[in-house]
C-alpha cells in the first residue's frame, strides 16, 4: 500500500520536476546571454574611453586590455548571440592598434580573427563586415602573407592584374531564373561557378580576388559594381545563366554594356535587370553619356576572348556546344564600372541538356577553366591598368 502511495507521489512529482529543470535551464541560458551582453557593453564602454583619449590610446597595454574584454565576450559563449560581435571587435581593435604600433603582427592577428569570424559565423551580420575589413588589411600586408597568395609560391604574376572582382549573379531573395530541373535556380549555379573561378585565380595568379557574395546573400546591382570600383579592380566579371520560354534555346553568350544589339539582347537585359523590355528602352536613352565613360573597347576584347575560349574548349569534350557570340545590352550591373567589365551567360538553365550540365561539377570545372583561360589570355595580351592612364586611339577590336 505504502509502495503504491510512493509511486503515486513520484508520478505526480515528475512533471513538476521537469518544469523546474526546464526553468532552471532556461534561466541559465538567459543569464548566460545577459552576461555576455553585459560583458560586451562593458568592453564597448572601455573601447569608447580608449578611442576618445589620446593619452590612453598611445599605450599598447590599454589596447590589449580592451581586446581581452572583447575576447572574453566571445569565449564566454562561443555559440551565443554576442560571440561574433565580440570576436569581430577584437579583430577590429588589433587593426586599429596597428595604426599606432605599426607592427605587422597586429595586422596579422586582425587578419586571423576576421578569417575566424567569416568561417565560424557565416550567418552573422559581422561576416560581411569582416570580409570588408579583411580586404583592406590584405592590401597592407606584404603579398606573401595575404590569404590569397599564401598557399603557393608558383603563382603567375601578370602585370596589370592586381585585383579581379567576380560577381555571382542574384542571391538571397532573388533566385534568378528557374531551371528546367525545378530544384535548380540560377543563383546557386552562379555562386558555384564564381567560387570555383575565384579559387582558380587564387591558386594560380598573384592577384587579389574579391567575390561580391560568397554565400546566399542578396545584393543590389549597384552594390556589386561599387565593390569593384571601391577596390580599384582591374576586371569585373558578372556571372549569370540564361533562360528562355523556348526550351530548345541553348548556348553561351558574353555581354558588354551598351545599347541592345537586338530584341533578344534587350530581353536578356530586362530579365537580368529585373525590369521590363520597355524600361530597358528608357535606360538606353540615358545610356549614351554613361557608355562614353565605360571601357567599351577593352570590355569587347575581354568578352571575345572569354566567349571564344569557352566555345573552343567545351566543344572538345561536349556535343551541341553553341556560342551565341559577344553581344551588347544595357545591363544595370555593368553601369558605372570603371574597369573592363563583362556579363557571362553560362548557358540556358531553361534547357534540359544545359541545366543538367550546369549543375554537374565536372562540367562546371571545365567551364571554369575555359573562362579562366579566356580572361588570362586577354590580360596577358593587354595591360588593363594602362587604359586608366590613356584612352586607346581607335576602337578597331571587337
Ligand atoms: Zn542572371
Amino acid at each position: 500500500m505504502s509502495l503504491i502511495f510512493l509511486r503515486k507521489i513520484r508520478q505526480a512529482a515528475l512533471p513538476f520536476l521537469l518544469i523546474c529543470l526546464s526553468v532552471a535551464a532556461l534561466s541559465e541560458c538567459v543569464f548566460a546571454s545577459n552576461t555576455a551582453k553585459e560583458k560586451y557593453f562593458k568592453a564597448d564602454a572601455a573601447y569608447k574611453k580608449l578611442k576618445d583619449n589620446y593619452k590612453i590610446k598611445k599605450y599598447r597595454h590599454n589596447w590589449l586590455a580592451c581586446i581581452k574584454k572583447y575576447d572574453a565576450v566571445y569565449k564566454y559563449d562561443t555559440s551565443g548571440p554576442w560571440a561574433a560581435a565580440g570576436l569581430y571587435k577584437s579583430g577590429l581593435l588589433y587593426s586599429e592598434l596597428y595604426k599606432f604600433s605599426n607592427k605587422t603582427g597586429d595586422l596579422k592577428k586582425a587578419s586571423i580573427i576576421f578569417h575566424e569570424v567569416i568561417n565560424y559565423y557565416p550567418k552573422s551580420e559581422y561576416r560581411k563586415k569582416a570580409i570588408i575589413k579583411l580586404d583592406k588589411i590584405e592590401q597592407k600586408l606584404p603579398k606573401k602573407q595575404t590569404s590569397t597568395t599564401a598557399s603557393s609560391g608558383k603563382k603567375l604574376s601578370i602585370p596589370g592584374l592586381k585585383c579581379i572582382v567576380i560577381d555571382p549573379g542574384h542571391g538571397g531573395k532573388d533566385n534568378g531564373a528557374p531551371g528546367y530541373n525545378n530544384r535548380v535556380n540560377e543563383k546557386t549555379i552562379t555562386l558555384d561557378m564564381a567560387l570555383k573561378l575565384a579559387k582558380h585565380f587564387r591558386n594560380n595568379i598573384q592577384c587579389k580576388v574579391i567575390l561580391t557574395r560568397e554565400d546566399d546573400n542578396f545584393l543590389t546591382l549597384e552594390e556589386r559594381t561599387r565593390i569593384a570600383n571601391k577596390n580599384n579592380a582591374d576586371l569585373f566579371i558578372s556571372i549569370h545563366a540564361n533562360a528562355s520560354k523556348n526550351r530548345s534555346a541553348h548556348g553561351t553568350e558574353t555581354y558588354i554594356l551598351s545599347h541592345a544589339t537586338d530584341k533578344e539582347a534587350a530581353r536578356v537585359a530586362a530579365r537580368e535587370n529585373n525590369t521590363t523590355v520597355e524600361q530597358v528602352s528608357d535606360l538606353q536613352l540615358i545610356l549614351s553619356s554613361l557608355i562614353q565613360n565605360s571601357k567599351i573597347n577593352e570590355s569587347t576584347k575581354l568578352a571575345s576572348y572569354v566567349e571564344e575560349s569557352v566555345f573552343k574548349k567545351m566543344k572538345k569534350d561536349y556535343k551541341n556546344i553553341k556560342s551565341k557570340g559577344v553581344k551588347q545590352a544595357p545591363f544595370h550591373v555593368l553601369i558605372g564600372a570603371h574597369m573592363p567589365s563583362i556579363l557571362i551567360e553560362l548557358g540556358f538553365i531553361s534547357n534540359s541538356m544545359e541545366c543538367k550540365r550546369l549543375i554537374d561539377p565536372k562540367y562546371q570545372d571545365k567551364l571554369c577553366m575555359a573562362i579562366f583561360s579566356g580572361i588570362t589570355k586577354y590580360v596577358n595580351g593587354v595591360n588593363p591598368a594602362s587604359y586608366t592612364k590613356k584612352k586607346p586611339k581607335n576602337a578597331t577590336e571587337g
